[in-house]
């Protein structure tokens, strides 16, 4: 089945993420030497454009990043991927960054920084409304000021614009203003801060997808790791099966599923086929190392789902 290319823009975040190796931790006052040092491009907002561009979609970013050295690096990288940037513009001060510092036994602290990240507010969101009017599909997470997510949902509502929102990290929100979006994507502890219901099996997960709907959102779509995804719509609720693979760091699995699902919904493969479809594709990140650099091509993809979806 020919599917036509979807049209993805993501209103959300830029970071770079700083990643120092070490084996040990210094001290208040001490100075170590680092082992090795990795310099990468992150943020919810562009890992989930990322994996919608590797997914095959025509993807715009919207984002705000720093008047520092990552700020042009990281525009240079969204047009190096085919992604529009025209909306990607700089702000006074630093970017969105994430040091990040990995001791020898894999333990990791992270601190984020959210800089230019914060800059994202509804004015700048209003100029590119033409972009936002054309789109198949918006997606946001809550990296940006919630007042931009609260002033987005109202105006694809207004252009009548499927809205995909990933409430990450979790974060209060007021549902009462999301109400109207059309897939509400947490995972496990996203969905139990946003509830203050605990998500530990299933049934748990059913009951917080059912609390999230008697809120008055219209679907929403738990994503439970090596578990799945329940799908909750006015019909009732499914389990959407997961696909078993040698996962070896599922950071970033939440942002593979995100974007490759937006992509499959704009398509327009019906919600179920695409939950299943962006099942297999994060799960697929899950075999590599890191965010963006575990996110697969679509052909490459297409080969693994034509052999496991019989
Ligand atoms: P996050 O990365 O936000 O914590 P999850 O852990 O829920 O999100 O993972 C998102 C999706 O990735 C899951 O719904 C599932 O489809 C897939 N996934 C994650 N971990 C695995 C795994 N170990 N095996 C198979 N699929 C996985």
């Amino acid at each position: 089945m020919k599917k036509r290319k979807a049209r993805i823009v993501v209103v959300g975040s830029a970071n770079v993420d700083l990643t120092t190796f070490t084996d040990k931790f210094p001290k208040p006052g001490e100075t170590l030497f680092g082992k090795s040092f990795d310099l990468g491009f992150g943020g919810k907002g562009a890992n989930q454009a990322v994996a919608a561009a590797y997914c095959g979609a025509d993807v715009h970013m919207v984002a705000r990043v720093g008047d520092d050295l990552f700020g042009p690096a990281t525009i240079k990288n969204f047009k190096r991927l085919g992604i529009g940037a025209k909306h990607v513009k700089s702000v006074k001060g630093s970017s969105g960054v994430a040091p990040i510092f990995v001791e020898a036994n894999g333990q990791n602290r992270i601190l984020v920084v959210k800089g230019a990240n914060d800059k994202l507010t509804p004015k700048a969101v209003n100029k590119a409304k033409s972009l936002l009017k054309k789109a198949d599909m918006i997606v946001m997470q809550f990296e940006i000021p919630l007042e931009t997510i609260y002033h987005t949902v109202t105006l694809a509502k207004r252009y009548k614009i499927p809205v995909i929102l990933n409430p990450a990290p979790a974060m209060q929100v007021d549902l009462d203003k999301i109400q109207s979006v059309d897939y509400f994507i947490p995972n496990e502890t996203e969905a139990e801060a946003i509830t203050g219901k605990k998500v530990q099996t299933v049934d748990d997960a059913k009951q917080c997808a059912e609390y999230l709907m008697s809120k008055g959102l219209r679907r929403v779509i738990l994503t439970l790791g090596e578990r799945g995804a329940l799908l909750a719509n006015r019909d009732g609720m499914e389990l959407v099966a997961p696909f078993k693979v040698k996962a070896i760091d599922s950071t970033g699995a939440g942002d593979a599923f995100i974007g490759s699902f937006a992509v499959f919904l704009g398509e327009g493969y019906d919600e179920r086929d695409a939950i299943a479809r962006a099942n297999l594709y994060a799960a697929m990140s899950t075999m590599g190392i890191g965010t963006q650099k575990s996110f697969v091509k679509r052909r490459r993809f297409e080969r693994e789902w034509k052999k496991r979806a019989s």
